[in-house]
């Protein structure tokens, strides 16, 4: 195991702007970066490999409902979530006013 480098602030800064990349490129794509941080990230901490591994299977979902034409819209009322609100959590099932 190598030592560990501290990285997590610009990490954060990384995740967020790739994060509206996510909304212009859709989740299946969204889903490939995060295998791929999976894999950098297990060699340096099982408590981001966890969190990761969450973020994936949330993205699972989200291309489920994509595939079913739902990815976007809210759950509960059915209207289209903000762009704002899916740059900052891509897998949201439901819009601001209902989460
Ligand atoms: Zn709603």
């Amino acid at each position: 195991m190598e030592p560990r480098r501290d990285r997590g602030g610009g990490r954060l800064t990384g995740h967020a702007s790739r994060q509206s990349e996510w909304v212009a490129r859709g989740p299946s794509w969204a889903a490939t970066r995060w295998a791929a941080h999976g894999d950098r990230f297990s060699s340096t901490c099982s408590r981001d490999r966890a969190a990761t591994r969450e973020r994936i299977a949330e993205l699972d979902d989200a291309l489920r409902r994509m595939d079913a034409a739902t990815y976007g819209v809210c759950e509960r009322c059915r209207q289209p979530i903000a762009e704002e609100r899916l740059a900052v959590r891509p897998f949201a099932r439901c819009c601001v006013s209902c989460a």
